[in-house]
């Protein structure tokens, strides 16, 4: 395997802990599936998974069952997505960096920038009884194939 992503490590760490929590079978299935998890750089559906996998012989259960439980896990978080039909999308729920999404509301793109300065003055406020590790924003708005005026026929 290439070198294993300090994400890959943090939602190992996580995982790891919630089976031991939930007295949970470790299964070197789910580590597999964790790691294709984890090459992901944008939010992914079931389907783009399976095929992630596609390599791997794992069944679509285990892929169906493994997203549940790393869900239940907070490893990931699922986000109900309009992309002309409704889908099912799943992102980290932690990584290096903070992002924000952006989504076009009339073609659906969904696009992540990082907006550092938003992200250390966001870090500086202080909440009661609790750590901040990082933000998650999506910002709703036009992109510019859409934003281009529409030619008379
Ligand atoms: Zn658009």
């Amino acid at each position: 395997m290439a070198g294993r992503s300090k994400t890959y490590e943090a939602a190992l760490a996580r995982l790891n802990a919630y089976i031991k929590q939930e007295k949970l079978r470790v299964s070197m299935v789910r580590k597999a599936i964790l790691e294709k998890v984890c090459l992901f750089k944008q939010p992914f559906t079931a389907e783009q998974l399976i095929e992630a996998c596609a390599d791997e012989f794992i069944s679509d259960a285990t892929i169906y069952n493994a997203l549940n439980l790393f869900v239940a896990a907070q490893i990931l978080q699922a986000v109900k997505r309009q992309r002309g039909r409704t889908a099912v999308e799943y992102e980290l729920t932690f990584g290096s960096h903070s992002k924000i999404q952006i989504v076009c509301l009339e073609c659906g793109r969904v696009t992540n920038v990082r907006e550092k300065v938003l992200e250390e003055q966001i870090k500086e406020y202080k909440y009661y009884n609790f750590t901040p590790y990082r933000i998650s924003m999506t910002l709703y708005g036009v992109c510019k194939h859409c934003r281009k005026p529409k030619r008379e026929q």
